[in-house]
């Protein structure tokens, strides 16, 4: 027997509807790429994102293509986005801090019709439009006074564009298992992968970012998103902050300590979200002048693993902080620590320690640790397994490419180790592809640096396994000092020492001007290894 209730496909433009009749009025406030603080409402961003659906159906698009955005996070682009799904087009969000190379590799894999940019990016695309075969125009985020003299092909101002459109338009219902929007892994080894979301699993995900335990704002709060839209839909938040109806503050391109800072002040932001790098220049700025932000109550930090010290800085300024991992392929959300019971109560370096674990997931999300033969491990929180996930937003196979990523249940791998505990908190203690293999067992480069960066001198820390002919590999630590400071290989190693098995402890420590970053901020380990293979331990011997 088939249940009575009424068959309504979940649609990503439903959302900004909703917003727009219930909590038309409430701000969307960016710092524009002109300059400019502008603000603009949601009932204004839906009427827009109906005329960008205009543009682009006179335009041409239909159903099924690919319009790409490279952007930073505006008003305007929350508008493309809208615009684009509304009419079936999906909603290509390219990061434009990968390589040249990798744009038009992206590009080209998704043959994207349309390229809607701002004015940062026009000379990038300048450089490779003749390598882009399937755009047949750019729509350059900006108006007729701004728009920048470009040798772009069909290139428009996008405020002269929309203003052809009478507005008049209404977006229809359609399968909610249609595709809505893509994002390409960074692809750290190998060719980016597609990611390719459906409307149904963005706004089941948009309901999982929603609830308490996860980032759970409401009507009443105000969200900056830090973390760009190109990096896995803003962490759902493009679409779970309108649902709610909360005030949006976008940063556009200024990602700085100083400037984040100000728009959290002048705002009034309650909640934002950003990667552990953000929070650490956030962190300076506030420390060297001595400024604090009464209104902040709640910190999103995931991408990679927050250290330490940045979860202490947090809490001891009465911030609820929210250490979150996930995946593109997850749409991100996998899991976040949020304090239930046993351990709401718990105060000092038992509350950082469970702050400190990933989490555990909101319900949309079910999760495994495997063996290498893909035996499941226990939940004891100790024993480190390959950890896989599944749910209704997990990806099922990346686009255009043949090759199964599920298991037999139904599982994906996410290429990470972890420990999950009795109570379903998970603990990443590594990359698969990273862990440190000493004679047997693994070691967690993760667990080291994050150890390392809490010596007062060290910026940032890396761990890599470095051959060893009596285990195999040991950890090489490298260490990259704050600006000023200076600490030796033994002050770090006396540091950590006592504070994990003495068989973690690194072999060597080495000093760096810089440590390299992927284009979603996380550390270039590639880089690193290549950088260092030449290297050899003191005093290694078999
Ligand atoms: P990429 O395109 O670089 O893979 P993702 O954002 O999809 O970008 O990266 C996901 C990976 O980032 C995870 O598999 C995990 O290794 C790492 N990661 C994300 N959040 C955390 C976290 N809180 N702690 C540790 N690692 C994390």
């Amino acid at each position: 027997m088939r249940g009575l209730m009424q068959d309504w496909p979940l649609l990503c433009h439903r959302i900004i509807e909703h917003a727009a009749r219930y909590h038309g009025t409430q701000e969307v406030v960016t710092r524009s790429v002109e300059g400019p603080i502008v603000r603009t409402t949601y009932a204004e961003i839906h009427k827009r994102a109906l005329k960008v659906s205009q543009m682009l159906q006179r335009d041409g698009i239909k159903l099924g293509d690919r319009v790409a955005t490279i952007a930073w996070n505006t008003a305007r682009h929350l508008e493309c986005w809208y615009g684009i799904m509304g009419i079936g087009a999906i909603c290509h969000t390219v990061n434009p801090r990968l390589f040249p190379e990798q744009i038009a590799w992206i590009i080209n894999h998704a043959e994207d019709r349309v390229v809607m940019t701002d004015i940062t990016f026009v000379p990038l695309l300048e450089k490779i439009a003749g390598q882009l075969p399937s755009v047949e125009r750019y729509v350059v985020l900006t108006d007729k006074a701004h728009m920048p003299q470009t040798t772009l092909k069909n290139a428009v101002a996008y405020e002269e564009w929309l203003a052809q459109a009478d507005g008049k338009f209404e977006w229809q219902d359609f399968d909610e298992n249609t595709a809505a929007a893509m994002c390409y892994t960074s692809g750290t080894t190998g060719d980016p992968k597609g990611v390719l979301y459906s409307h149904r699993s963005n706004v089941i995900h948009s309901f999982m970012a929603n609830s308490k335990d996860a980032l759970g704002t409401s009507s009443s709060d105000v969200m900056l998103p830090v973390v760009p839209l190109f990096h896995a839909n803003s962490w759902g938040i493009a679409f779970s902050a309108p649902a709610m109806g909360t005030k949006l503050v976008m940063p556009g391109m200024k990602l700085d300590g100083a400037s984040v800072y100000e728009l959290l002040e002048t705002e009034k932001v309650t909640h934002t979200a950003g990667v552990p790098t953000v929070w650490l220049m956030l962190l300076n700025h506030m420390a060297a002048g001595n400024l604090k932000l009464p209104h902040l109550e709640f910190v999103v930090c995931g991408g990679s693993a927050m250290p330490r010290s940045m979860i202490k800085a947090f809490v001891d300024m009465g911030v609820t902080v929210r250490h979150a991992w996930g995946m593109t392929e997850m749409s991100p959300l996998g899991t976040l620590a949020a304090l239930k019971p046993p351990f709401s109560d718990l105060k000092g370096d038992a509350q950082l320690d469970v702050l400190q674990t990933q989490g555990f997931p909101p319900y949309g999300v079910q999760m495994k640790i495997t063996d290498d033969a893909g035996k499941e491990l226990p939940w004891d929180g100790k024993t480190f397994g390959r950890l896989k996930v599944a749910g209704p937003a997990v990806a099922k196979a990346y686009f255009k490419v043949d090759t199964k990523i599920l298991d037999d249940e139904g599982y994906f791998d996410t290429g990470d180790v972890a420990t999950i505990d009795p109570h379903g908190y998970m603990r990443i203690t590594d990359r698969s592809k990273d862990v440190i293999k000493s004679g047997g067992e693994w070691i967690s480069s993760i667990d080291l640096e994050n150890l390392a960066v809490g010596h007062p001198a060290v910026a940032e820390a890396a761990v890599i396994g470095v051959f060893h002919p009596k285990w195999d590999e040991r950890p090489l630590l490298i260490v990259q000092l704050k600006q000023g400071q200076s600490a030796t290989r033994e002050d770090i190693l006396k540091f950590m020492d006592g504070k994990i098995a003495k068989w973690w402890m690194p072999d060597d420590v080495v000093f760096v001007e810089g440590i390299p970053h992927t284009a979603t901020g996380k550390i270039l380990k590639t880089a690193l290894r290549d950088q260092f293979k030449a290297y050899r331990f003191p005093n290694a011997a078999a």
